[in-house]
């Protein structure tokens, strides 16, 4: 054969489908339905209407100012745009958000989005010799870095109220030796732990084994485990631009950890990629973190169109997980989840099911503009 072996072990991710044949309303891969803030755009036409000649060189290799504009964004919004207040422009941490101390540059790393990012940190801290501990729904990228990388994988179930099972997780992460990454809000079950649950969970684990928390969707109403970066060194926080910052197009995602690990996941990626994120890129992500209110009016109008379709869900007879999220996840009694995706699909509407033995009753549904949900209630009226 003219494949490696290592071909064998790869299990590449399924996206939410792109389908080309007819045009979709798209709630099937969580992405937000705002366009990135009309200062994003700007600065990208700026950029290379006044600058073309940087299109031709290399980029900052450390991506200074977008480092310098992400850490001041979270100190701006304590991490959890959807409860940070803004008041003439300015934007606060909501109390219970407040950072106790100031994130700097040197805490961030940026990447092709969160994924490249995810690759990075699996590579960076997971052994092939130990088995790491993950939830069993969770983000199915991470079994896929687990067959990438060759490393051994523990995957504990969720308990009855798809909440994560922590003291299962944490004394298989006891006898394993080999680390923890979860979601925090989870997806596809879209519910979080809080920070304090958190801080528990890392107490009770060994400071000597990475403690990764991907926090892509915390934006939309759950606890950011920032604030316990003080707290402890083993601990990686990523998060992404493609949620909450309405640029899934423009793959930036990043961790926030102490300035040690940073230099570690930097090492990895200048073994495979000597530069950073584009020009172009790097401009609209430091766009888009210089206009924080921005993205909390929209954070803001996404929970509050997900509460609503909340209840319209249980009106109708779902069971919904309280969501924490950008999505809904829920299962009706009469229709199965295939069924009801099928069906919404030849309405002209993407929603998400996953044939996954334990969730194939489910569907995942992103949550869109006002409009668009009113479009996918009429349809859930005519099907159930
Ligand atoms: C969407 C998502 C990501 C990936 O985001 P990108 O930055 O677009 O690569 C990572 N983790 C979780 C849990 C996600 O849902």
């Amino acid at each position: 054969m003219i494949t490696s072996s290592r071909v064998k072990n790869l299990h590449p991710y399924v996206p939410g489908e792109q389908p080309k044949d007819r045009v979709y309303i798209k709630l099937n891969a969580n992405e937000n339905p705002y366009a990135p803030s009309p200062k994003v755009q700007e600065a990208v036409l700026d950029f290379v209407k006044n600058n073309p000649e940087k299109l031709g060189l290399y980029p900052d290799p450390d991506s200074l100012e977008l480092h310098a504009a992400i850490a001041d964004m979270l100190n701006k919004c304590g991490g959890v745009l959807c409860r940070a207040q803004v008041q003439g422009g300015e934007v606060q941490p909501a109390p219970e958000d407040k950072i106790p101390f100031t994130v700097t540059p040197d805490m961030i790393y940026t990447g092709n989005g969160s994924d490249e990012v995810l690759s990075f940190v699996f590579y960076a801290f997971f052994d092939s010799s130990k088995k790491f501990v993950m939830p069993q729904f969770t983000y199915s990228f991470y079994p896929v870095y687990a067959g990438y990388y060759n490393i051994p994988m523990d995957q504990v179930p969720l308990k009855e109220d798809w909440s994560l099972d922590v003291d299962e997780m944490l004394t298989r992460a006891g006898r394993n030796g080999g680390g923890i990454i979860f979601a925090n809000p989870n997806a596809p079950t879209s519910l979080g732990l809080t920070r304090d649950e958190v801080r528990q969970m890392i107490k009770k684990s060994s400071p000597d084994e990475i403690f990764i928390v991907d926090e892509a969707y915390v934006d939309f109403g759950g606890e950011s485990c920032i604030p316990l970066l003080a707290e402890f060194k083993n601990l990686v926080i990523v998060r992404t631009f493609s949620k909450s910052l309405c640029g899934a197009g423009q793959r930036l995602g990043y961790i926030v950890a102490n300035p040690e690990l940073v230099n570690i996941v930097t090492t990895v990626k200048n073994s495979v990629n000597h530069f950073p994120l584009d020009a172009v890129a790097q401009v609209s992500g430091t766009a888009a973190c210089r206009d924080v209110a921005y993205y909390v009016e929209t954070s803001r109008k996404v929970v509050q169109t997900r509460d609503d379709f909340y209840n319209f869900l249980r009106d109708k007879g779902f069971y919904v997980l309280k969501s924490q999220t950008n999505f809904l996840f829920a299962k009706h009694p009469s229709i199965a989840g295939d069924e009801l995706y099928q069906k919404v699909k030849a309405q002209g509407l993407l929603i998400r099911h996953f044939n996954t033995p334990g969730i194939e009753d489910f569907v995942r549904i992103t949550v869109g503009t006002a409009e668009q949900m009113e479009e996918l209630k009429n349809c859930f009226n005519k099907i159930i």
